[in-house]
């Protein structure tokens, strides 16, 4: 008789946060978060435009150019860089549906590291743990900065394997 694998906490509600983030209509970026309070998961989102609104799929992205910081070979230089701004990013859209209530002392499981909008609305948010997967390197300093100081604990979830199927290449 083999026993079957049982997958602890952070693995099975990065999964959940993995599968949502399939539902996302952007083709440059797809995020998905949910809110977990005891155990219990109390909400969903991903990125997307707002409700009723034509979203990338049918409108195609909509591409800010913008130069910005990054260290190049140990060197700080400035990149142009193309970012979608049509969609609310996941974790806003999860504080839009979620009751402040069921937030407070609640956990978010997200499946991109929170970008500095995002990480600043979730300090305010009441919850008390960011557990993210992949890295997203602009904002990453000052985001761990802000939410150290505030005592939320964030945490990069290692030694996982998404569910096959749900990551897709995402252009930095
Ligand atoms: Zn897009
Ligand atoms: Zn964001």
């Amino acid at each position: 008789m083999t026993v079957a694998y049982r997958k602890n906490w952070d693995t099975y509600f990065m999964d959940i946060a993995c599968m949502v983030s399939t539902r996302s209509r952007c083709p440059r970026r797809h995020v998905g978060a949910v809110l977990v309070q005891g155990k219990k998961l109390l909400g969903t989102a991903y990125n997307g435009a707002p409700m009723g609104v034509p979203d990338c799929s049918e409108a195609g992205c909509m591409v800010s150019e913008q130069y910005e910081r990054e260290i190049v070979g140990g060197v700080e230089t400035m990149v142009k860089k193309q970012r979608c701004i049509r969609t609310i990013h996941a974790e806003q859209n999860l504080l839009l549906f979620t009751d402040r209530s069921d937030r407070e002392g609640s956990t978010v499981y997200v499946t991109d590291e929170p970008c500095w909008t995002c990480a600043n609305m979730l300090a305010n948010s009441g919850i008390v743990e960011i557990v993210y997967l992949r890295p997203y390197r602009k904002d990453m300093e000052k985001v761990e900065a802000m939410l150290g100081s505030k005592g939320i604990v964030f945490r990069q979830l290692e030694n996982y394997e998404p569910p096959k199927e749900t990551m897709i290449t995402v252009s930095e």
